[in-house]
């Protein structure tokens, strides 16, 4: 069975959603929804499905990444769960300020869209799995951009309130206009946006 994803406007995106109790994430409710989320973003298909995404407030994700690329940084994520995660940028090396670093983004509850979002390069997560016990995770490159975007959801915040807004594009239209230009070439050829220094 799949669940549906609701698109941006559905108030449910805009709110924070609510911590679980490990013996909750135990339940069979939850383990039920964590079955569902994971057909429903391999149907979609997608990298990542935070429970606010098919209606429900909860602090909950569900990631996976089966795809290889080198000019995105990124390398197969095993399917997983994060709950109740609070997450940390962390510069290069440890100590200096994290490395932001810009990447064309899309959402499946933005759907047809894409921009080019700053992301931190390197992030540490403290959350609890779907047993609900607690797991540290510290990621790099692709895989730190799909954390960042999930953990957003989980607080009620979407891509397109971070990207550059002058990127966004048509999922047909990147591929008409930008496949093959580095994102910084992409921001460079459509400014950073200075309609507030007039
Ligand atoms: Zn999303």
């Amino acid at each position: 069975m799949l669940l549906k994803i609701v698109q941006a406007g559905t108030p449910v995106l805009r709110q924070k959603g609510r911590d679980l109790t490990p013996a909750e994430i135990r339940s069979a409710p939850v383990q039920t929804l964590i079955e569902l989320m994971r057909e429903t973003m391999r149907d979609a298909p997608g990298v990542g499905l935070a429970a606010p995404q098919i209606g429900e407030p909860l602090r909950l994700a569900v990631i996976e990444d089966q795809v290889a690329r080198e000019e995105q940084a990124r390398t197969p994520v095993p399917f997983h769960v994060i709950v109740n995660p609070e997450l940390r940028f962390v510069g290069q090396p440890p100590g200096e300020p994290p490395a932001m670093i810009d990447h064309f983004e899309g959402c499946l509850s933005v759907d047809g869209y894409q921009a080019v979002v700053p992301r931190s390069q390197r992030v540490q997560v403290s959350a609890l799995d779907h047993r609900g016990e607690s797991i540290t995770i510290d990621a790099t490159g692709w895989y730190a951009r799909i954390l960042q975007h999930e953990i957003d959801h989980l607080n009620g915040i979407l891509y397109i309130d971070r990207m550059r807004p002058r990127t966004l594009s048509t999922g047909r239209n990147i591929g008409a206009y930008w496949l093959g230009q580095t994102p910084d070439e992409i921001v460079a050829a459509l400014g950073e946006g200075d309609a507030g220094k007039r």
